[in-house]
């Protein structure tokens, strides 16, 4: 057998050696901060539940991995046959030995990518593998990864602790009644794990059973929607709830950022179509453009931090949509215009100190064209985190290159996972960690900041841009 599989100390580093020595100085400074996560998709109920584990080496690093499947996808090898859950409950392989045999014959499809960086972390790093996956080592690999996992160090509340998460969020949809949250509250968790407001279901007048999430809005909020008025009303009343259950921000998904004021009398009108099911798709894209604003406004109100992510085409693939359902990984970045599409909510409201925006973006060259000086104009809004395909190391670096510049750092909101994958949280952060602590060793060797900046915008990245921007700012508390 080869040596020991092991991770290179100074991954992602330069490798001109004086660049390289303060990125390993300013990495070290801010290596083991707490980790904020202030957007992503860990399900509320591995935490919540102190007897929950985390299942089998297959739930744990394919199943519920898009990243992970979107790629095996693409070379060829069935969903199904990777334990993905269908839509409509026809079996998929249910032999997690199999679907782990099949993940580890192809682990070559994921070198030189960032899911391959992060999925090696997550085997060496927090499970202590040794060998790496191929055919010949998956079943050995799965029977350490199932050993430690029966142990009480790998139940997800210990490794929650050990990973150093401050503050994770999850994402949550308006109709739900954050059961979850509410007993993490009880047992104390709950300034660590915070819902978030998500309410594309209900806001999309085209999202797949529209009128049935209407429904539940009336059920959930107490409040009978029977009009655009009562829609509004039933939105304030769930936005109130999750303020009251820990959540500090919203979050919105539209394929294109566009921001419209609707007159009262024709939002009222498309509601009332929407209603009686004969809303047309301009209908929708307008009525999400009006519904963006009407957030910006209750975020001002409320005092809610409100993220918008757009630019994705979401479910490309028609069959694989209708087979599996949303966030499979065939969501495709579009071209966006966010100077023109964003331009009547910035109006509206992109000096009002009491409302907070932060933009995640697919289209790479709107970065540097306008986002970035959009940022560095209007006070409400910040830049998130390089998003999807792009939360990769030259995603980073092209991100760090288009935005510094122009936005400046404090015009940025730090980083956030987005994960789904448990285990992938520290590696994720890792490598933000070392992307920019290692772009910022490049500006100060040529002289454009100094070391002490370099030391305090290294842990503004890794840390304080984050709790900042959502208003979680506290003492930190230290790697626990
Ligand atoms: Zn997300």
């Amino acid at each position: 057998m080869s040596e020991a599989w092991t991770l290179n100390p100074d991954r992602l580093f330069s490798s001109d050696p004086t660049r390289r020595g303060l990125a390993r100085r300013l990495y070290g400074e801010v290596q083991n901060l707490p980790i904020v996560g202030p957007h992503g998709h860990v399900p509320p109920g591995l935490i919540a539940d102190p007897d929950a584990t985390l299942g089998s080496p297959a739930d744990l690093f394919i199943i519920p991995d898009h990243y992970v499947y979107r790629m095996l996808h693409s070379r060829g090898v069935a969903m199904e046959d990777l334990g993905v859950p269908t839509l409509d409950g026809t079996p998929v392989e249910a032999d997690h030995r199999k679907i782990w045999q099949r993940f580890c014959e192809k682990f070559h499809l994921f070198r030189g990518t960032p899911t391959g960086l992060w999925l090696s972390e997550g085997l060496v790093g927090v499970f202590g593998v040794t060998e790496k996956p191929s055919a010949a080592s998956a079943q050995r690999i799965y029977d350490h990864l199932e050993e430690r996992l029966a142990g009480p160090e790998y139940v997800p509340r210990a490794l929650f602790e050990r990973f150093g998460v401050e503050v994770l969020c999850t994402t949550d949809a308006a109709t739900d009644t954050l059961e979850h949250h509410a007993s993490l509250r009880k047992d104390g968790w709950g300034e660590r794990v915070r819902p978030t407001f998500r309410p594309d279901a209900v806001t999309d007048l085209s999202a797949p059973g529209w009128r049935g999430n209407v429904d539940r809005l009336s059920e959930v909020s107490g409040i009978d929607v029977v009009g655009y008025q009562s829609f509004l009303d039933a939105l304030e009343q769930r936005r109130s709830f999750f303020e009251e259950m820990g959540a500090v921000a919203t979050d919105h998904s539209a394929t294109t950022p566009h921001t419209e004021r609707l007159g009262e009398g024709e939002a009222e009108a498309i509601f009332a179509r929407a209603l009686a099911g004969s809303a047309d798709v301009q209908d929708a894209a307008r009525f999400t453009a009006h519904m963006l604003m009407e957030m910006a406004r209750m975020s001002a109100e409320d005092g809610l931090v409100m993220q918008v992510h757009a630019g994705s085409l979401r479910n490309h693939h028609q069959a694989v949509y209708q087979r599996f359902g949303p966030d499979a990984g065939a969501d495709i970045p579009v071209a966006s215009d966010w100077t023109r599409g964003l331009r009547a909510l910035l109006n509206e409201r992109g000096d009002d100190p009491r409302f907070r925006l932060v933009v995640f973006a697919l289209d790479e060259g709107a970065y540097s064209r306008e986002l970035a000086p959009l940022a560095g104009h209007y006070p409400a809004l910040l830049l998130g985190a390089p998003w999807w395909f792009f939360d990769s190391p030259l995603g980073m670096r092209r991100y760090l290159d288009a935005v510094i510049e122009t936005a400046g750092l404090y015009n940025t909101a730090g980083f956030n996972d987005d994960t789904r994958a448990f285990v992938s949280i520290p590696s994720r952060h890792d490598v933000w960690r070392r992307v920019t602590c290692d772009w910022l060793a490049g500006m100060a060797v040529v002289g454009v900041i100094d070391e002490e900046d370099a030391s305090e915008m290294a842990r503004e990245f890794a840390h304080g841009l984050a709790r900042k921007a959502y208003g979680l700012e506290r003492e930190p508390v230290g790697r626990l």
